[in-house]
């Protein structure tokens, strides 16, 4: 849906980009990504290659709040999988998405804006002075306590449209200015890193990156040469792919499907931490819940089925009204449910802090509490509402929690010590990772 005057945005194709070479090659246009190729573009003499998995779909709607953060949109960047069966949750698979298009999660997140706490950063800090950094005092650090409820600040501008990294750091325009020294490859994907002969140059050096379309049906393959380095930016989930694929990772593992070996690091795809959230859903009476507010005046209409009460729901609502009048509030004003983040609220805590119960805050510290070992500093819980449901299984969701109005509470471990894997399903790049959360496996 392009304004008929305005230019598109630059993506390169990966015919256009065969065979060039860059100072940089940037694995994954996601939120990282997007900061990471505009920092290094900014220099004209520098020339870069991002890489991404899916498209810029760079439209207008993709920045109305509501909508862009509405992940069961088939159209809307994100993708989805089960991870693989959890052994100490009774063999349960539990659904998670990730961002597939330019500027990644940062498109289809919550867009919730959060520091974390100061004892978080500190650990960094410690980390950092053992390193022999020295400590640059933080003008910043919020004074706000440990345990408490608060608004959350979301990635919207003043004009209530969703700002992702894409658009706050290779927007069109940057894309546009910078054609010189940089090329936005989507729908692409990195299948391989090379590296050089260690014989020659000693250590083993990135020199080149191939690369497909993201479409498993077309088979060519693609490459670009490096002159400097390769920064895989492709998120939690998918950098240990290609860089296992390349031949850095567990030994055993890469041998087991018959790549490789290019550095044996046991640590790639070994250390994945996962938040996990159990979510408590309860049926309301009010008619303002979100999925049901949106479903209803914006699309899925068709779901509702034919009985004569939904039918009556429906005409009762107004839907074809009220998204209407919706549109033309955000369109002209700014305001109203599309201008609306996902997630407004919550509740960090700790869990110490707790009375025996569970139920009651007993104790507060102040963050200038010396005393206290620095883990004791760091919430260890959040509590989110939800004006939607947030059930992990769409099956259920669309039989059950699609079809009534429903507030949501999610429950979440903020320094969970399981640690979980990605594991390469197979050699080839299209094929997804394995994922196992390894939920509830430390004792
Ligand atoms: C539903 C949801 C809601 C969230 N809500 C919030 C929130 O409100 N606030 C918050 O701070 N965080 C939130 N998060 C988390 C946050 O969005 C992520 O932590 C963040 O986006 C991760 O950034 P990243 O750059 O590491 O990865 P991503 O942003 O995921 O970027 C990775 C990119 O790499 C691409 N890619 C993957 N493999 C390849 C390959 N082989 N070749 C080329 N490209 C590839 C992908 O397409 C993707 O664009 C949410 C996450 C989700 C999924």
């Amino acid at each position: 849906m392009w304004w008929p005057f305005s230019r598109k945005y630059p993506e390169r194709s990966p015919e256009d980009v065969d065979c060039r070479e860059y100072d940089y090659v940037v694995v994954g246009g996601g939120t990282a990504g997007c900061v990471v190729a505009s920092r290094l573009s900014e220099d004209p003499n520098i020339s870069v290659l991002v890489i991404e998995r899916g498209p810029a779909n760079d439209l207008w709607f993709s920045r109305i709040p509501i909508v862009s953060s509405n992940i069961l949109r088939s159209d809307g960047g994100a993708t989805s999988w089960n991870c693989e069966p959890m052994a100490h949750c009774g063999g349960r698979k539990t659904l998670f998405f990730r961002a597939e298009v330019l500027g990644g999660g940062s498109r289809i997140n919550s867009m919730v804006y959060t520091r974390g706490s100061p004892a978080d950063y500190d650990s960094f800090v410690h980390a950092a002075v053992a390193l022999g950094f020295p400590i640059i005092s933080d003008a910043n650090a919020p004074d706000a306590p440990l345990d408490g409820v608060c608004q959350l600040d979301s990635t919207v501008n003043a004009s209530n449209q969703r700002v992702s990294t894409m658009d706050a750091f290779l927007s069109r325009e940057i894309a546009l200015k910078r054609k010189n020294n940089l090329d936005v490859c989507t729908n692409a994907i990195l299948s391989k890193i090379v590296f050089s002969d260690p014989k020659e140059s000693g250590q083993p050096r990135a020199n080149k990156v191939s690369f497909k379309y993201t479409d498993s049906k077309k088979e060519d393959l693609f490459i670009a040469k490096v002159r400097r380095e390769v920064i895989v930016c492709s998120g939690a989930i998918w950098s240990p792919q290609p860089l296992m694929l390349s031949g850095i990772g567990p030994k055993a593992h890469l041998e087991q499907l018959s790549i490789p070996v290019v550095k044996d690091l046991p640590g790639v795809g070994s250390e994945l931490v996962y938040k996990s959230l159990a979510t408590l859903s309860l049926s309301s009476a009010s008619k303002v819940t979100l999925t049901y507010s949106l479903d209803r005046s914006f699309g899925r209409t068709s779901r509702l089925g034919g009985t004569h009460q939904r039918i009556l729901d429906r005409i009762a609502s107004s839907p074809v009204t009220k998204g209407a009048i919706e549109f033309f509030k955000y369109l002209l004003f700014r305001t109203g449910l599309l201008s609306m983040p996902v997630q407004a609220l919550t509740l960090f805590l700790r869990s110490s802090s707790l009375n025996k119960e569970g139920n009651r805050l007993e104790s507060r510290v102040s963050k200038d509490s010396t005393k206290l070992p620095p883990q004791a500093l760091v919430p260890d819980l959040e509590i989110m509402p939800l004006a939607t449901s947030a059930c992990d299984d769409l099956e259920e969701h669309y039989r059950v929690f699609d079809k009534i109005r429903v507030f949501s509470s999610l429950a979440t471990l903020l320094q969970p010590k399981s640690r979980g894997t990605v594991r390469l399903a197979s050699s080839k790049p299209h094929d997804r990772p394995k994922i196992d959360f390894g939920i509830l496996s430390n004792p």
